[in-house]
């Protein structure tokens, strides 16, 4: 039973929801929409859905105890956090609760502190605690012993964010949502009669395509949900994106910190903070400063040096010549600082946008909020009864036991056949890569961890393209990092299909 769908131009199936963007947050919304009889498409610029800010984040999911009260973020954040003990079962992504400590260095701090445990409990947030110093000089030895006390919070965790995105999209696809890449919405108009017409650019539009039809539009676009808004004139508020640069740092540091290091928010803190990340590493950031281009996303000197002083407060052998990778993502400030999320003056378009963190911890809680408010909206839920909540976790080989691994060989004889060095990356999960969606060098990357190593992909970067080439049926030289334009290296002459253009062609100066 279809109850929502009607017919619109030419005769052509009309989407009840069609949901703008490919992050965290669409795809979210798009799994929890899967759940009802209704007839979605999801649009998204990138090649691979989670390659905005859902890829470039800290990986927290947040207790709640640090949001301000009041706020619709704070309200989704605890919800959502509530939430992720049941989805990592069913999606299979990586998590861990290692729980998070809010370190203070003098009285005032701790204070502070005595007063975010009276709020998170207000909030709902589980299990917080006072630590005095000697209780987090045990519990933590390598952190500063200048440090005077933490509030612990046990039920914040690190996640694979990118993992995340990727099961919820494959989920959401499993229960019939389509999902459209490389199409970026460049039009939106009211449809007479009720709904939207949508129209895409890209390379992932057919030429001749007609755009698409929906009743509802949810705009979920990140930092360019102000830019979608406006398309429709429901653009009421706008976007200001605040970059956040993270370090992160050789393996052989695991461990130095087991829990979420935060300092007491202050001007001097500037909230950095360590991170130990779902793999093992560790990572320190983010920093925050506001920037008007919302594509380059840049490190810099002096983002470095801010991060390094301020985690070197808190743990001081951490050493800037440990970093192996860095990046940097950009927060969706909006203009009211809070989540914006709901119907718009424009009747069927919803925005849910000014997801800045805690985005990430509250996506499935923002999920759920969205689909109740499209229902009050008028867009009939009926629950279908073969919603299909899982699929396949990753293989993970690195994180088998010895006796697991040769069963998986044995069973696989890809699983004998190292990619990644530095992380131990088999041929066969960049095979299950690919079999999930993985259709560019990072979407290998995000699922499988080859590259994420200390040698950043020297040892596994042509190999992991071959298997691309392979896989998709392209020439080696049409293998990109992350879709159109971010070629890795020129084609051999003459260029062509076949063994000769399957070798490494020269590096390309843009890659
Ligand atoms: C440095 C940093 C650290 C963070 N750390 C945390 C954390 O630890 N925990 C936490 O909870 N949150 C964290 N956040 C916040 C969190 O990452 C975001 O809230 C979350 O990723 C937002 O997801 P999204 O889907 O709204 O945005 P995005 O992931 O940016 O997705 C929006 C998508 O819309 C697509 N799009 C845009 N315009 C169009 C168009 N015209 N047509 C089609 N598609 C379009 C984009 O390509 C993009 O894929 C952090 C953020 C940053 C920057």
């Amino acid at each position: 039973m279809r109850p929502a769908t009607d017919t619109g131009r030419d005769g052509v199936d009309m989407y009840d929801v069609a949901i703008l963007g490919g992050g965290v947050v669409g795809c979210a919304i798009a799994r929890e929409l899967s759940r009802y009889h209704l007839r979605c498409v999801l649009l998204e610029r990138f090649a691979e859905v989670g390659f905005g800010t859902t890829k470039t984040n800290s990986g927290i999911i947040h207790a709640g105890q640090q949001t301000m009260p009041g706020t619709l973020k704070g309200l989704l954040e605890v919800r959502g956090n509530a939430m992720f003990d049941r989805l990592q079962r069913e999606l299979g992504f990586g998590f861990r609760r290692c729980g998070e400590l809010v370190v203070a260095s003098n009285d005032e701090e701790l204070a502070s502190l005595a007063k975010m445990k009276a709020d998170g409990e207000a909030k709902g947030v589980p299990g917080l605690e006072m630590w005095d110093a000697a209780r987090l000089r045990r519990e933590e030895p390598n952190l500063s012993h200048h440090l005077t006390g933490a509030l612990f919070a046990p039920s914040a965790g690190v996640i694979n964010p990118y993992e995340f995105a990727f099961a919820l999209a494959e989920c959401a696809l499993r229960n019939g949502v389509e999902v459209r890449l490389e199409h970026e919405v460049a039009a939106i108009a009211p449809r007479p009669g009720g709904g939207f017409v949508i129209t895409s650019t890209g390379p992932g539009v057919p030429a001749g395509a007609p755009p698409v039809e929906a009743r509802f539009v949810v705009n979920a676009a990140g930092v360019h949900a102000d830019q979608v808004a406006a398309l429709v004139g429901a653009d009421d508020f706008s976007i200001r994106p605040r970059r956040g640069e993270e370090y992160m740092l050789d393996r052989r540091l695991e461990g130095i910190v087991t829990r979420l290091i935060f300092p007491v928010p202050t001007p001097a803190s500037k909230g950095i903070l360590i991170i130990p990340t779902y793999d093992g590493t560790i990572m320190v950031g983010p920093t925050a400063h506001d920037q008007d281009d919302r594509f380059d996303v840049p490190t810099t000197v002096e983002g470095s040096e801010e991060v390094f002083a301020a985690v070197r407060r808190l743990c001081p052998s951490l050493d800037p010549r440990a970093t192996i990778a860095e990046f940097a993502g950009l927060r969706a400030v909006s203009s009211s600082g809070d989540f914006i999320i709901g119907p718009s003056r424009v009747p069927g378009f919803f925005n849910v946008a000014g997801i800045q963190s805690p985005g990430l911890t509250a996506s499935p809680a923002i999920a759920v909020h969205v689909t109740e408010l499209l229902g009050r909206a008028g867009l009939p839920l009926v629950a279908r009864d073969d919603f299909e909540p899982s699929v396949a976790p990753p293989a993970r080989f690195a994180q088998r036991t010895h006796e697991e691994r040769q069963a998986l060989v044995a069973a696989q004889p890809l699983f004998g056949r190292l990619v990644c060095r530095c992380e131990l990356v088999t041929e066969a999960e960049v095979h299950e890569a690919v079999d999930h969606g993985a259709r560019t060098l990072d979407g290998v990357k995000f699922r499988t961890r080859a590259g994420m190593g200390r040698c950043q992909g020297g040892f596994c970067t042509s190999r992991v393209m071959r298997i691309l080439a392979d896989r998709l049926g392209v020439p080696f030289h049409e293998v990109t990092k992350r879709g159109a334009g971010s070629w890795m290296v020129l084609p051999m002459e003459p260029a062509g299909e076949g063994p000769e253009a399957r070798k490494e062609g020269a590096p390309c100066s843009d890659a």
